[in-house]
């Protein structure tokens, strides 16, 4: 089976909560086991000023869904994640990114992969490394050299 990661943040809410819940709901997926979960890390905000710190993390999944169902379906456990806040047009409490489909490299309107922020993330490079050191980038190598041409991560743990 190919090397499955997704990316996990929230900043609105409570934001760990609505993590472990995505977890549990990629759990449920079907043909579907989350291998390993990261950290969940603290990140400042990227974009407007003032927003919240995001709760970050990344997941491996070992699973025999093809990458649209399940982008498919990261989609839709972010919808259930919202509605169960009732908020409406409001800022997502979850957002579930997919990272790397094993070594697969593809740009549809819907999907592409790998994720096209990857390689400039800390946020996403750090969780990533701690669950797979080595894991490979397709087209850009191994993902901890990625990281280390970035300047030093300013995250620390989520507590
Ligand atoms: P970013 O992609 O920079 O992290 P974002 O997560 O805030 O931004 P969204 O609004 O959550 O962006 O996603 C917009 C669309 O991106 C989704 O509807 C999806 O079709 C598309 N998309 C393309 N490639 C991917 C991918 N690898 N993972 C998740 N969504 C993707
Ligand atoms: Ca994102
Ligand atoms: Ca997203």
């Amino acid at each position: 089976m190919p090397e499955v990661f997704v990316g996990l943040g929230a900043n609105l809410g409570e934001p760990a909560v609505q993590l472990r819940g995505a977890v549990q709901a990629l759990a449920a997926l079907p043909h579907t086991e989350v291998k390993k979960v990261s950290t969940f890390y603290r990140s400042s905000a990227i974009g407007p000023a003032g927003q919240p710190d995001y709760c970050n993390a990344v997941a491996q999944l070992d699973t025999a869904m093809a990458p649209e169902p399940l982008l498919d379906a990261l989609l839709a456990i972010e919808d259930a994640a919202s509605r169960v806040r009732g908020e409406r047009w409001g800022a997502r409490l979850l957002d579930l990114d997919l990272l790397l489909y094993g070594q697969m490299v593809c740009s549809t309107a819907r999907l592409t992969l790998p994720h096209p922020e990857l390689a400039f993330r800390d946020f996403v490079l750090w969780p990533l490394i701690e669950i797979a050191p080595e894991v490979q980038v397709p087209l850009l190598g191994r993902a901890r050299d990625l990281l280390d041409k970035l300047p030093t991560p300013a995250l620390s743990e989520w507590i």
